[in-house]
């Protein structure tokens, strides 16, 4: 292994947690190389405006707070690269890592390498994402000017989605399987008060109809949980907004983790079961998953590496 392929530290994922932890660990004369992955800045930069993130009086975009946040790791040393961990071995130390052919050894990793947008797992939904069946819709509401679309989900991204979607399209059905709403109340009360959007309750997507090269989706089936009925609606669009599932396949075979694939860490500390890995963020949270809880558990994984390779070095 060269010199200049072994690292001090290796970030894996660039959301609010990898850069953050990449900001800490640069000014710690760490020299962090952050693989970005293959959605640089992570899950914020498919959302529009962040009103939440605090410092930020009238929001923010989440691409220009990703971006803001790369450009102020890069400005202490972070070395950032548009590039994707294909493999990793955490058996031996160092601990190796993989980008295609190259092969990296590092002293400590972070992973923070977030979640993902669920999908309801059928086959029609497969052969339409990205003809009519999306999980973004700040990346592809702009298609929908005076169309109509469902927004599948009962959650803060179903009713922030269904919401941001009325800019653009003429009619929003929100097709929640239950007759709650999981999301938070001030999110419930301006989704019931948007004359755009109309509550499908007790409703789930059975099948999904249209051809990719016959202008995508055209209608779903939809079924009522509590009669069992089905029947077709028309459609022109269909955004999933499910949940997430953490991206951790890359480290099965290396690390702890529950039984829906999130890595544990030990108690107060982002330590995974294998000395000099951390982990932070939405990778690590099903609970809070927000872009400042996964900026402060970054803040954290920095320090514990710091601590770590001080200890290492004496
Ligand atoms: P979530 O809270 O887990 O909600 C997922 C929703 O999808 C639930 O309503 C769930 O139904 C439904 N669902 C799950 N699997 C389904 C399936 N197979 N078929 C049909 N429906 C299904 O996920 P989220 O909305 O993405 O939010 C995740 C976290 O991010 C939350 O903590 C949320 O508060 C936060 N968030 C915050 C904001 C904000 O503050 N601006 C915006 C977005 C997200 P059930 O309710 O029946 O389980």
């Amino acid at each position: 292994m060269s010199e200049q392929n072994h690292k001090k530290l290796i970030i894996v994922g660039s959301g609010p947690a990898g850069l953050t932890a990449a900001i800490y660990a640069a000014r710690a004369n760490l020299a962090p190389v952050i693989f970005e992955g293959d959605q640089p800045g992570g899950q914020l930069t498919t959302t529009n405006e962040v009103e939440n993130y605090p410092g930020f009086e009238e929001g923010i975009t989440g691409p220009e707070l990703m971006d803001v946040m790369r450009k102020q790791a890069v400005r202490f040393g972070a070395d950032s690269r548009f590039e994707y961990v294909t493999k990793v071995d955490f058996a031996s130390t160092p601990h190796r890592i993989w980008v295609g052919d190259k092969e990296y050894t590092a002293d400590t990793v972070i992973i923070a390498t977030g979640a993902s947008a669920r999908y309801l797992g059928l086959a029609s939904e497969q052969k339409l994402k990205g003809f009519g069946v999306s999980a973004c819709a700040t990346c592809d509401g702009f298609f929908y000017r005076d169309k109509e679309v469902f927004v599948v989900g009962g959650g803060d991204s179903a009713l922030e989605e269904a919401g941001f979607l009325t800019k653009f399209a003429s009619k929003v059905y929100l097709i929640h399987r239950r007759d709650e709403f999981r999301g938070s109340k001030i999110m419930r009360d301006r989704v019931l008060n948007n004359p755009k959007v109309e509550v499908l309750w007790n409703t789930v997507i059975e099948d999904i109809l249209g051809e990719p090269d016959q202008g995508g989706v055209v209608g779903a089936i939809l079924k009522d949980t509590l009669t069992g009925e089905t029947r077709e609606q028309t459609i022109d669009g269909i955004f999933m907004a499910i949940g997430h599932n953490p991206n951790t396949k890359l480290f099965k075979d290396f690390l702890e983790m529950d039984e829906t694939g999130y890595l544990i860490t030990k108690p107060d500390s982002t330590a995974t079961d294998v000395p000099g890995v951390f982990a932070a963020g939405d990778v690590r949270d099903r609970v809070y998953r927000q872009a400042i809880t996964a900026a402060g558990n970054g803040c954290m994984a920095a320090l514990e590496v710091e601590r770590y390779i001080t200890e290492l070095e004496t």
